[in-house]
């Protein structure tokens, strides 16, 4: 049998006696199985979680899908065989919209795994797994989640995710660099198809191109998500309305990040609150886990003023300490401290792209700090650090993705200081691909320690890191694959750390 065949064997799918979504076809014809992109569940909250898919029999070709919106159905079930079904509803897949599907899911029980599929035309979808978010004021035992960024699609396979999907995390993060730019180059492990991306049909066919991966859909499959973007999404090292290349005018550059932005909503699974409004949409948010654990997702793009003293890396040039630069921009970086002082949680995990700690990246007698990065907004870096040391929100664990590398990273509330005082924990992953085959760099991880008091750990390989919360501790375990240059490397654990409740920084494990 096929796989289309074993799918429609398999599913028994009661007829619904509803009104059908006003004015959506109903039972198309498709040239193709339509849920080539698979299926994605995320931004879990105690009663549910959105759900998404996208009907595109062609997806590398703009879908292949004809020019009007199209009725789907969804069911919620206890068990993976659909017996116990507990919600079901329809949905349009709109036509302006790609053909893609958002439901937001509610009234289920909190801290439970349930399973979802779509229905279209008498197609089926694959079968998805997703879990709700423990109860507010309870504590769970434990949660478990992985963190990922940067897939590079031309330079590696996705095995990190099959691994991933092993551990059976609760939830995933993915912190940006879903998808790159860049037109195809020959040479590579695969290749982009076409030239840079800037309309909106470009984008959509390299999310397409990606969310075609195996491994990358299976992940979606396993676990909800949640993710948010860095610059590669849109374009190499963007601020706000200002492209990477210079001489691109404000409104030309905001066309383009309308359609990034667009064909980004359209492939996650986001809450329709992040929907976007021209060329604006709304990332950051707050994702609560009990008493236990309370994640916020930052957006470091879409507000922040350009990258100063040329975009850069080197000791700074001055601007680099403005008091104009802003990283979060006003609105975000108030609701990010609020959010963090009233949080409930034991645990405050803060999901987000670029490091924060000002690593020396010159191990030599030289500095270099990336402009990117925080160091390159000091203002706003130093008022973050300032805000942990005086507020104390319990136990803020930074996540960071962005430059394809694993550093582990204590954070001081004044890194100037002779005796600073650790406020915080950052823990940086690497690449799931880009970059390519990894290493491990000893040599360089050691010169780099020695060079920056704060640092425990570094390593220049390709993986994820996996995390397991309890009341006690918070334990990190850097996951590596060997290579990505071919599939079905094997994992090995590199390095573990520990944080204690109360006590911020790693402790080594
Ligand atoms: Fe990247
Ligand atoms: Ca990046």
């Amino acid at each position: 049998m096929t796989r289309r065949q074993l799918i429609a064997a398999f599913a028994a799918w009661p007829v619904l006696a509803r009104q059908p979504v006003q004015g959506a076809a109903g039972a198309p014809r498709f040239s193709d199985y339509p849920f080539s992109l698979g299926v994605a569940s995320g931004d879990p909250d105690p009663t549910g979680f959105a759900l998404w898919t996208r009907l595109a029999p062609e997806p590398l070709l703009g879908g292949g899908m004809p020019a009007e919106d199209v009725r789907v159905e969804w069911q919620v079930a206890r068990d993976d065989r659909f017996w116990d079904v507990v919600a079901r509803g329809e949905a349009a897949a709109k036509h302006e919209l790609a053909h893609s599907v958002h439901v937001e899911v509610s009234g289920l029980e909190p801290g439970r795994w349930y399973y979802y599929r779509f229905r279209a035309g008498g197609e089926i979808s694959p079968v998805g797994r997703s879990k709700t978010a423990p109860a507010p004021g309870t504590t769970p035992d434990s949660v478990r989640f992985a963190f990922a960024s940067c897939q590079h699609y031309e330079t590696g396979y996705y095995t990190a995710y099959e691994h991933m999907v092993r551990e059976a995390p609760d939830v995933v993060f993915h912190l940006g660099d879903y998808i790159y730019e860049g037109a195809g180059r020959d040479g590579r492990v695969r290749k982009h198809t076409g030239s840079e991306i800037v309309e909106l049909d470009d984008y959509r066919n390299r999310l397409a191109l990606y969310k075609a991966d195996p491994n990358l859909q299976a992940a979606h499959a396993a676990a909800p998500w949640v993710v948010t973007w860095d610059d590669h999404e849109v374009d190499n090292n963007y601020a706000d309305r200002i492209s990477e290349e210079p001489d691109v005018a404000v409104d030309d550059f905001l066309t383009r990040r309308a359609h990034a932005y667009q064909a980004y909503f359209e492939h996650q699974p986001l809450r329709l609150r992040s929907k976007p409004r021209g060329h604006d949409m709304q990332l950051y948010r707050r994702i609560p886990y009990g008493d236990l654990l309370d994640f916020t997702v930052l957006d470091t793009r879409q507000y922040r003023t350009d990258q100063p003293c040329g975009d850069k890396n080197g000791p700074g040039c001055g601007d680099d300490r403005s008091p104009d630069g802003n990283l979060l921009g006003d609105e975000q970086e108030k609701w990010f401290f609020r959010t963090l002082e009233d949080s409930p949680a034991k645990w405050n995990v803060v999901a987000q792209q670029i490091m924060v700690a000002p690593i020396d990246r010159d191990p030599g007698p030289d500095e270099a700090y990336s402009m990117d990065q925080w160091p390159g907004y000091r203002v706003s870096q130093e008022r973050f650090l300032k805000f942990l040391g005086e507020k104390k929100p319990s136990n803020p664990v930074v996540l960071t993705g962005d430059i394809h590398s694993n550093w582990a990273n204590d954070l001081y509330e004044d890194y100037a200081a002779d005796n600073p005082k650790i406020v915080g924990t950052e823990l940086v992953g690497t690449s799931i691909s880009s970059g390519g085959d990894g290493r491990q760099s000893i040599e360089e991880a050691k010169a780099l320690r020695d060079a920056n008091r704060c640092l425990h750990f570094h390593s220049r390989e390709r993986g994820y890191v996996h995390c397991l919360v309890t009341p006690e501790t918070l334990r990190a375990d850097y996951r590596m694959v060997e290579y990505v240059s071919r599939p079905g490397a094997p994992v090995n654990t590199r390095a573990s750390f520990t944080v204690e409740d109360g006590r911020p920084g790693l402790q080594k494990s």
